[in-house]
């Protein structure tokens, strides 16, 4: 084994989007946030993404060209600039090509599979090209990066900058994983006679896939949850990976994800009418009719208002509401779903809403000013997904004493703590089953605490806040896993 040498541990982290140059998502928001918690946590941390053309010109404007090369692949031979620009202390290269990244937005082009086979490729060559960019870990993320471990053990292993780069993985939602023609094969990746390559990337007869290649070539996998890391391995969730992650059960760990805690504060939320604490619980009130307001509902404090954000797709479970919305509305709950996505289910939503009056309420559109008045004027989030790898929704309306009603799935299972009616302890409500009427009993069941027992309500509700979902936490497990793949570096923070 090499000498032991004390110093930080250099971690280039690779996403294809991170916050606040690109977001599309939940990924965006991790490598905009864990990153800097890394640091924080005493790592040298790098960022690496596409240079997309819709990133704001502000960023752009400060971004400085330090280096440009071509990234073979196949037969072709590719320009690739790299940006630099350091934000809140952690540097972030941009990969510049405008002929893949120069688009109206991050994914859905016919030539997705060609686009982050290059920015994979690319994250390789600046690893092998740049002195200043020396590596430990690349820790990549999602099919858009997930040829880059590839990449590395097969095109790169004889390169000194390479040679001691060891990789991680991290899934944050396998429905997504990169599958196209095995034509690519020979056409972009120049692995079609390397039978090992291939025979790790293929998944079906014609096909092959990204996310499969690095679950085979990665030396540790990390998702968002230890709930979600135990699903992964079950067909139901697996999505035809779970024998992959069974198999490799050994080297997969949850990590449940953290939320921003200074965007998300109900003390200092510029965005929503009364700012408040635990403390000043009482204050939260002035949120609930200001928003009852706003959104047209019954300004009634006894009404518990039941408060819905996200992404309105199958995986939401948002059939079961639509479901229990009649027993909802007959015991006067009040329901505000913000959230865009699939036609049925936005048509659904707004027909609730036009049928149903001052009792409900459905906002189809993207609006994150709106989101924090919901978080802060609602009484109960409900969010009874189908799968949820993370879930970020339930964290941020803990912090502000929304309590979340929740299937016990992922990251909701494990970041919600149930209520005790006996002990008094908890955080939110969970049921168990995707049926309907077990979703509205266990909301009912926070509703009838609501009505009935305030004390026991208050005392929820300041747990909740109290809850710790800072990024710090996760940060130092990922930390804990980097310096374990590297025995020869001392943790610089560490007595010898
Ligand atoms: P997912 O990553 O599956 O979309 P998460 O709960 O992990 O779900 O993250 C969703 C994030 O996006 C949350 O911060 C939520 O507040 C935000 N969000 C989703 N839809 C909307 C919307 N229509 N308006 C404002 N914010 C939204």
């Amino acid at each position: 084994m090499a000498d032991s040498v004390r110093r930080k541990i250099r971690i280039l982290f690779a996403a294809s989007e991170a916050v606040p140059f690109v977001k599309t998502g939940g990924l965006g928001d991790v490598a905009g946030s864990l990153p800097v918690a890394l640091k924080a946590a005493g790592a040298k941390v790098s960022v690496i993404l596409p240079k997309y053309s819709f990133i704001p010109q502000e960023y752009k404007e400060q971004m400085q060209h330090i280096a440009d090369f071509y990234v073979p692949l196949s037969w072709r031979s590719v320009y690739c600039g790299i940006e630099k620009l350091n934000y809140e202390g952690v540097d972030f290269y941009f990969v510049d090509n405008e002929a893949y990244f120069k688009r109206d937005s991050a994914y859905g082009y016919f030539d997705d599979g060609e686009r982050y086979a290059f920015f994979s490729k690319a994250i390789c060559e600046a690893i092998a090209l740049l002195p200043e960019l020396q590596v430990d870990i690349l820790h990549c993320n999602d099919w858009q990066a997930a040829l880059a471990p590839v990449f590395i053990r097969e095109f790169y292993q004889g390169s000194d900058a390479c040679r001691n780069v060891k990789t991680i993985f991290t899934v944050h939602n396998v429905k997504f994983q990169g599958q196209y023609s095995d034509k690519m094969l020979s056409d972009v990746l120049g692995l079609a006679d390397n039978p090992t390559a291939a025979g790790q990337l293929y998944c079906d007869r014609d096909s092959i896939n990204f996310m499969k290649g690095a679950l085979c070539y990665s030396d540790i996998i990390t998702t968002v949850s230890p709930s979600y890391a135990s699903e992964l391995q079950m067909p139901f969730f697996g999505e035809g990976m779970d024998g992959i992650f069974r198999r490799r059960s050994n080297v997969l760990h949850g990590i449940l994800n953290g939320i921003d805690q200074h965007v998300w504060n109900p003390e200092t939320d510029e965005m929503i009418p009364e700012k408040y604490s635990i403390a000043t619980l009482a204050k939260k009130a002035k949120n609930k009719k200001a928003l009852q307001q706003e959104l047209g509902l019954r300004q009634d404090p006894e009404r518990p208002l039941v408060v819905m954000i996200g992404r309105l797709t199958n995986q939401k479970g948002l059939g079961l509401v639509r479901y229990a919305m009649n027993r909802l509305m007959e015991r006067c709950v009040q329901v505000a779903i913000l959230g865009t996505g699939d036609k049925d289910q936005e048509d659904a939503f707004k027909y609730f809403a036009w049928t149903y009056g001052d009792m409900m309420s459905a906002y189809i559109a993207f609006d994150d000013a709106l989101s924090h008045r919901m978080y802060a004027g609602g009484d109960i989030l409900l969010m009874p997904s189908e799968f949820e790898p993370c879930g970020l929704s339930q964290m941020i309306a803990m912090r502000y004493g929304t309590l979340p009603v929740v299937r016990e799935t992922g990251g909701l299972q494990d970041s919600v703590m149930p209520y005790n009616q006996y002990t008094g302890e908890g955080t939110g409500f969970r049921f168990a089953n995707m049926n309907a009427d077990e979703m509205a009993d266990c909301l009912l069941n926070a509703c009838e605490v609501f009505w009935t027992n305030k004390d026991a309500w208050v005392k929820l509700q300041k747990q909740a806040m109290k809850t710790d979902f800072s990024w710090s936490r996760a940060a130092d497990e990922y930390l804990g896993i980097y310096y374990d793949l590297h025995p020869e570096i001392v943790r610089y923070d560490q007595k010898r």
